[in-house]
């Protein structure tokens, strides 16, 4: 007889009926580079797209986030880049709809044309990480940080943080998502808040602080609401793709 965790492990195993896609990490804002695991993802059920199309400014956050902890598997949602995020919202949708067009109306810097194009995943703009973080910064004021990117995880806790009553002053989000990237000053290992507090009522300057924002932005990735499009005169036309009801749930 097979023992119980045989058996389970049997059950785990994706068969051929499993619906999980592969996820091919270089399409990624990040390229992968931190993550460790492959990642998966699924089509997301209609109840989930009916989610997505309801957001409001309220609930944006909670919604993609459990939108990508229940599709995407091989990781947890408080390890997943912050700046991979908005990424996968995209992803999410174009995986489901088998990358159904959406017409939007570009407008090209250079000559000025406006025109409808249809915009598929290829399209979005994305900022690549070309580059690995140069994780150690020598402020001018001699102090040496260490720095990470930011993960949901830290965006969860700086929201929390932001809306503690403990925390009597007015909290700079901006400056507390800057903040974020540090892990330790001078080997000593800093939370979000202690990072924050480093630069709102500690020894970083304005310098000093001008100087963390220079580093972090040469090696920044993401992706923005908006995509490229090769316009007539060999130039590219830009246009916004916003994350609307339509968008979610598309007529077709
Ligand atoms: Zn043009």
């Amino acid at each position: 007889m097979k023992s119980i965790r045989e058996t389970e492990e049997k059950v785990q195993k994706p068969g051929p009926k499993s619906n999980k896609i592969l996820i091919n990490k270089d399409l990624l804002p990040s390229k992968g580079k931190y993550y460790k695991t492959d990642l998966y993802s699924r089509k997301l059920s209609a109840i989930e797209m009916k989610e997505l199309s309801k957001v409001t400014r309220e609930s944006v956050d909670r919604v993609f986030n459990s939108t990508i902890a229940s599709a995407i598997d091989g990781i947890e949602l408080a390890d997943v880049q912050r700046n991979d995020k908005l990424w996968l919202i995209y992803y999410l949708r174009s995986i489901t709809y088998n990358d159904i067009p959406m017409k939007v109306q570009g407008e090209c810097k250079s000559c000025g044309k406006k025109d409808w194009y249809d915009y598929r995943l290829m399209n979005l703009d994305v900022v690549y990480a070309e580059k690995e973080l140069e994780k150690e910064l020598v402020l001018p004021n001699g102090d040496t940080l260490e720095l990470r990117f930011p993960t949901i995880g830290d965006e969860i806790e700086i929201a929390r943080t932001k809306n503690n009553p403990a925390y009597i002053e007015n909290i700079d989000a901006d400056v507390m998502t800057v903040a974020s990237h540090i892990s330790s000053i001078n080997g000593e290992a800093v939370s979000i808040y202690e990072a924050y507090t480093y630069f709102a009522r500690g020894k970083g300057s304005a310098l000093d602080y001008a100087k963390l924002v220079s580093h972090l932005k040469k090696f920044a990735f993401g992706a923005r609401p908006y995509a490229k499009f090769l316009c007539s005169c060999g130039e590219y036309a830009e246009a916004e793709v916003p994350l609307t009801s339509d968008f979610f749930l598309p007529e077709i």
